[in-house]
């Protein structure tokens, strides 16, 4: 009978841990996003890296900085001021780095690849001066941000990318407004395609949530500021 019991103890104790560690290990699988409003991001990797991209809405600033992503010099894009801790070999890639002489550049850090992608191609953004990213995860999984851009040549050639998150600016006035947006989703064919700078309002919620129902394409993601999101 005792060696009933103390098995039945063990076993009780092994599920018990189960419960306590499966969850846990589960979480560490997947980077996670935080969306600040808008086109500002958070990213906090598996590696427990934090990317921070187009600082600039929301306030939570606060996790040390190892990499700052910026996809062109307009002032709701590069507040890397806002970005105060950061870790000691912090790295910042802005338009500049991303394109070198129309070159796209790709930068491989361990815990994420950076594909520098085309934007721009209106009144307002110089494809010259403008940069798109796909980050690329250690769990596999990617995110595609678009910064302010309209229709590019390159998009007819993304669904090669396989590509499970993108950001598609939509506010129709600096960019693509929603229509031309939801076409070039359908080129680029994100597994979740989820729309962001789409509020020129001036209201402070940096989001325009009307808009973003009206964003009809495949597979919509609605992210509101302040929401986060686990990339898998
Ligand atoms: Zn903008």
């Amino acid at each position: 009978m005792r060696i009933i019991d103390a098995m039945r103890r063990i076993i009780g104790l092994i599920i018990a841990l189960l419960i306590v560690v499966l969850p846990a290990l589960g979480e560490s699988d997947s980077p996670t996003l935080l969306y600040m409003g808008q086109a500002s991001l958070r990213i906090v990797t598996v590696e427990g890296k934090v990317i921070y991209i187009d600082p600039y809405a929301g306030d939570d600033y606060d996790l040390p900085a190892d990499l700052i992503l910026v996809t062109h010099g307009h002032f709701d894009h590069c507040a890397v001021d806002k970005v105060q801790d950061r870790n000691e070999d912090c790295m910042v890639i802005a338009h500049g780095e991303a394109v070198v002489d129309g070159v796209h550049q790709t930068f491989y850090l361990g815990y994420v690849t950076i594909v520098a992608v085309e934007a721009g191609h209106n009144q307002w953004h110089d494809v010259s001066d403008c940069a798109g990213y796909v980050l690329m995860f250690s769990n596999g999984k990617s995110v595609y941000v678009t910064g302010d851009t309209s229709t590019t040549e390159q998009m007819a050639e993304m669904a090669d990318m396989h590509i499970d998150y993108a950001f598609w600016c939509t506010d129709g006035v600096f960019n693509m407004g929603n229509d031309e947006a939801v076409r070039c989703a359908e080129l680029v064919q994100a597994k979740h395609s989820i729309p962001y700078h789409n509020d020129t309002s001036n209201s402070g919620m940096m989001f325009d949530p009307d808009a973003a129902e009206a964003f009809d394409a495949p597979n919509k993601l609605i992210l509101l500021p302040g929401n986060e999101l686990s990339i898998e």
